[in-house]
């Protein structure tokens, strides 16, 4: 596994992003840590290995206890370097499997199971553990993985305009993809990943909030970097205080 860069003895930036699929969430993370030199977690990424080390095993993902089996002593292996998305599983790369229709399906409900959570949020308060900034994005990172985060953002935008979205990144990228089905996908993921009981995907009370329907990725990023910078600021100086 690898521990994220970044001096221990360096004030920590924790940055929680959360919110549904299709909000542009994982490259507003990915650049924003690259623009504040800091790591950066894809915690949906750790979901979808567990899920589809649980379809490889010809599991139902609906099935709980097999689902807690098959996931526990997960051999997974994920970078925290902003430039390049690396996850193995047992060894293997999977950074392109895990984003196939049929783990997208699944992963809702191997991620509502409370055991498989719990290895999976242990793993990912180690890998933020190693000081610096570090961008984590996810659905509970700011109310369960780092409630403590020093920034915390929840971005949403209308179901159909991130099905949009997801629909466009899926042929640009060369998958298969019908706006109707991946909206249809999309809603039903939301209703599964907000009512689930453990750790439902919910803004934390003190997060920020940003609806991106009407805003390009580029206005959002300047956002998230003001939020980024205005907290560290603050934070240098109450480390500088205590060090007075
Ligand atoms: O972000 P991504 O779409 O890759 O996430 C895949 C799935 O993983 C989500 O739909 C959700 O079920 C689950 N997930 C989660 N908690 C997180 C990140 C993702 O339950 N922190």
């Amino acid at each position: 596994m690898n521990a994220p860069t970044g001096s221990t003895s360096a004030p920590r930036l924790r940055i929680a992003i959360d919110g549904p699929a299709g909000t542009g969430k994982s490259t507003l993370a990915r650049t924003l840590a690259a623009r504040i030199g800091g790591a950066y977690l894809d915690t949906g990424a750790m979901y979808r290995v567990a899920t589809l080390r649980v379809m490889r095993a010809g599991i139902d993902p609906d099935d709980s206890a097999a689902v807690i089996a098959a996931s526990a002593d997960l051999p997974l292996e994920i970078g925290t370097d902003a430039g390049s998305e690396r996850i193995l599983l047992d060894g293997e790369d999977v950074s392109e499997e895990i984003r196939t229709a049929r783990v997208t399906a699944g992963v809702s409900a191997v991620s509502a199971v409370p055991e498989v959570r719990a290895n999976l949020v242990e793993l990912q308060r180690r890998l933020a553990s190693g000081g610096g900034a570090v961008v984590l994005e996810g659905r509970d990172i700011g109310t369960v993985v780092l409630p403590d985060a020093e920034v915390k953002i929840y971005l949403t935008a209308s179901p159909e305009v991130r099905a949009r979205r997801r629909t466009e990144q899926d042929v640009a990228a060369g998958r298969a993809a019908d706006y109707d089905e991946v909206l249809a996908a999309v809603i039903e993921r939301d209703r599964k990943d907000s009512t689930r009981a453990a750790s439902p995907l919910r803004p934390a009370d003190d997060a920020v909030v940003i609806d991106t329907s009407d805003l390009t990725l580029d206005e959002v990023l300047d956002r998230l970097v003001a939020l980024a910078e205005g907290a560290d600021a603050s934070h240098n100086d109450a480390a500088e205080g205590n060090a007075q």
